[in-house]
């Protein structure tokens, strides 16, 4: 008589507990292997930005500190299977599925990164309470599928954020531009010296930390910085 061997009672015990489904739209998954449905991947709300230059992120910063490129891979939509999984990987605790996305980010920015060769990942630091609630930072996770899809380093121990800073939700678009110049703070800045820094972020709204960021980065000797976001508010 043959047992099923020890992996395949394993897989049917956790499958029974934890069914292997779909993030963005709750279907079994066939393939233990995938991570999303093929539906769910085929229809990812792509921007292309990464491309085309005065996109809407760019705007965003226009006027403000010299950016060099910014933009989004895709698009933020309400009740869509991208935004449940962004919901998974900041209040669910799904890590493998925010390195996943970083991956496929990755992917899409191949063209970009011959064009404009990227030097060192930088992730937008959380509000260290933040990060210290849900036992990590998006951002990393991104940045982590990031360098596994295009063998860029990155650096989560440069840009940190102050521990006595408020957190934004609360204040008008205004008064977020002001508060946020003493919210953040360089360390190891001799990494930065001369290099093109890709800033990443999960999801763009005011675009106001990131020129923060981006602006705290320049004035210590960074050669240049873009921003790459995950996903664009509507
Ligand atoms: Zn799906």
């Amino acid at each position: 008589m043959n047992f099923p061997a020890f992996h395949q009672w394993k897989d049917a015990f956790t499958h029974l507990f934890f069914p292997h489904i779909c993030p963005g739209c709750n279907s079994d998954l066939v393939n233990e292997q995938q991570m999303v449905c093929s539906s769910c991947m085929m229809n990812l709300p792509y921007t292309g930005f990464q491309d085309i230059k005065n996109n809407p992120v760019e705007k965003l910063f226009w006027g403000r500190t010299n950016i060099r490129n910014a933009f989004s891979v895709f698009y933020f939509i309400i009740d869509t299977p991208l935004q449940r999984m962004i919901h998974q990987i900041k209040y669910k605790n799904n890590q493998s599925l925010g390195i996943y996305l970083g991956n496929i980010m990755g992917n899409a920015l191949h063209h970009y990164s011959n064009t404009y060769p990227i030097d060192i990942l930088i992730p937008m630091p959380l509000h260290p309470k933040k990060e210290y609630r849900r036992g990590y930072n998006q951002s990393d996770l991104l940045c982590e599928g990031i360098k596994e899809n295009l063998g860029i380093p990155f650096r989560n121990d440069v840009l940190l954020r102050n521990f006595n800073t408020s957190t934004q939700t609360k204040k008008s678009r205004i008064e977020r531009w002001e508060n946020v110049s003493n919210v953040f703070a360089l360390h190891h800045v001799e990494s930065i010296s001369d290099k093109h820094i890709l800033l990443i972020d999960d999801v763009i709204t005011t675009g106001a930390s990131t020129e923060a960021c981006a602006a705290l980065l320049l004035k210590n000797k960074a050669a240049s910085v873009s921003i790459c976001s995950l996903a664009y508010t509507l």
